[in-house]
């Protein structure tokens, strides 16, 4: 059996803090392959367009060979919901034990995304620490373990682990913002996808 980890997310654009995880990921659970999946269509957030997000996906990942980038849900119209992710790519994918990666901001969501009590003991939840509200680790655990009894009816085989990651601040909306007025955002996304953006115009008040 194979053990792979899925990262969905926006990813408008694709940044260090993103990066970061899914090496941290790699170092500390025994995972052969991190598959990043850019939501087609996310359910909570506009995005810019798909092949774009796609692209500074593939830019930023692609001297990684543990990192994969995928299209699935390219595959599917409507809104991209996380379990049908996990059902395509366990057909692509078959005899594997699955592991998904999210930010502690999303994962206090997981209750209540389209049937997330049915998603949640599908995979082992790899949780990244984010300095939202200022938490620390023994505040993300127990932020984890008040997920894990919000999604009551599987509670008990819900497995979850905390990522040992250095904590940093930037987040897609911060570089959107900086970019936006002229800011620098340099370090803070890989040159790649810094050139990229410049290039297609992205991130300015009439781009797509
Ligand atoms: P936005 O600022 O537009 O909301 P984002 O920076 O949160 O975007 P996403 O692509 O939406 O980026 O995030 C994908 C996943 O990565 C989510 O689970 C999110 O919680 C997590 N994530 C993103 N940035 C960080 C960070 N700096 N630390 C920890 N988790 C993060």
């Amino acid at each position: 059996m194979q053990h792979l980890a899925i990262f969905g997310g926006t990813f408008d654009p694709i940044h260090w803090g993103h990066l970061l995880i899914a090496e941290a990921a790699l170092q500390q659970i025994p995972i052969e392959k991190v598959i990043w999946v850019p939501s087609l269509n996310p359910p909570h957030k506009k995005a810019s367009a798909f092949r774009h997000r796609l692209a500074m996906l593939q830019l930023a990942t692609q001297d990684n060979p543990a990192f994969t980038v995928s299209s699935v849900e390219k595959n599917r119209s409507g809104v991209s919901y996380a379990i049908n992710t996990l059902t395509d790519l366990s057909v692509c994918f078959p005899n594997t034990h699955w592991y998904w990666i999210v930010g502690l901001d999303t994962f206090q969501t997981l209750p209540r995304w389209y049937r997330g009590q049915e998603l949640a003991p599908m995979c082992d939840w790899l949780i990244a620490p984010r300095l939202v509200g200022g938490e620390n680790i023994a505040q993300s655990e127990l932020i984890c373990k008040q997920v894990k009894q919000q999604l009551k009816k599987q509670s008990n085989t819900i497995h979850w682990h905390l990522l040992h990651i250095p904590l940093v601040g930037v987040s897609s909306s911060l570089i959107r913002k900086l970019y936006r007025v002229g800011k620098s955002i340099r370090y803070l996304v890989p040159e790649d996808v810094r050139s990229y953006i410049a290039d297609h115009k992205l991130y300015s008040e009439d781009s797509e």
